[in-house]
């Protein structure tokens, strides 16, 4: 399995790796990345993959990176029929993010579960979906119906959360022991598959008492004050008792 480099370090913009295989379709197996492969409602990362030839190489080889996928091990898309000899097992590249794309996603995500916190604090309504792209993003929740004047404490409770500027943090915890010392509804520890023994835990607040801890595999920012601002821009109904609540974020 490919070591996943995005868990604990998200602001690394690039990496080096060594090519594991080369798949005939053209995917791209490598013993480490940095690139987020789409899941949990987070988009996969873009960039480059460039062969290192630690010379000054005006032929450089590069190959943008279009797709990410988990599956048994982790696959990278790259555009074009990228030349299997070149990518042999054993090579040096250096995979770099398109960072503005990636940390959008870290806003939204961060964003998410602030939404998703209050929701549940304020209205009882857990989140049971969530979608996220780089300008926009929308989460689903058991809920009746939200009228204005409820979208218009929302928002006003979420930018209050952000204008506090709490920290945020992610780490590895025992599943057993998470499952004994957390709300597991509320972490949402109940939606993982079994095979999974290890949670990853992302926490947000003062470290004593966190406003908000849930199992979370994506990507986030620092502190909450990155996010800015949030905007609520609509609310549908996404079936019976579920309501889809739009977002958008202030530029940082
Ligand atoms: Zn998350």
């Amino acid at each position: 399995m490919t070591e996943p480099l995005y868990l604990e370090e998200t602001n690394h913009r690039s990496f080096e790796a060594t090519v594991e295989r080369v798949l005939d379709d053209g995917r791209l197996v490598l013993d480490r990345t940095g690139f987020y492969p789409a899941g949990g409602g987070q988009p996969a990362d873009h960039g480059t993959i460039q062969l290192d030839r630690d010379v000054a190489a005006e032929d450089s080889l590069e190959w943008p990176v279009v797709d990410v996928q988990k599956r048994d091990t982790i696959y990278h898309e790259l555009e074009g029929t990228p030349p299997l000899d070149e990518l042999e097992p054993g090579a040096t590249v250096v995979g770099t993010l398109d960072w503005d794309r990636r940390y959008a996603h870290m806003r939204y995500h961060t964003a998410q579960h602030l939404l998703s916190a209050h929701l549940l604090e304020a209205y009882d309504a857990p989140t049971t979906g969530n979608q996220l792209y780089a300008e926009r993003a929308r989460l689903d929740c058991r809920y009746d119906r939200f009228e204005s004047e409820d979208l218009a404490a929302i928002e006003a409770a979420v930018n209050e959360r952000i204008d506090d500027d709490l920290p945020v943090r992610w780490y590895e915890l025992d599943r057993d022991v998470a499952e004994s010392q957390l709300d597991a509804e509320r972490t949402r520890l109940d939606l993982l598959p079994d095979s999974i023994t290890e949670i990853r835990i992302v926490e947000i607040g003062n470290e004593d008492a966190p406003y908000d801890r849930v199992a979370c595999a994506g990507t986030h920012v620092e502190s909450t004050g990155e996010l800015a601002g949030l905007e609520i821009t609509g609310r549908e109904t996404a079936g019976s008792g579920e309501e889809r609540i739009r977002f958008r974020l202030l530029e940082a």
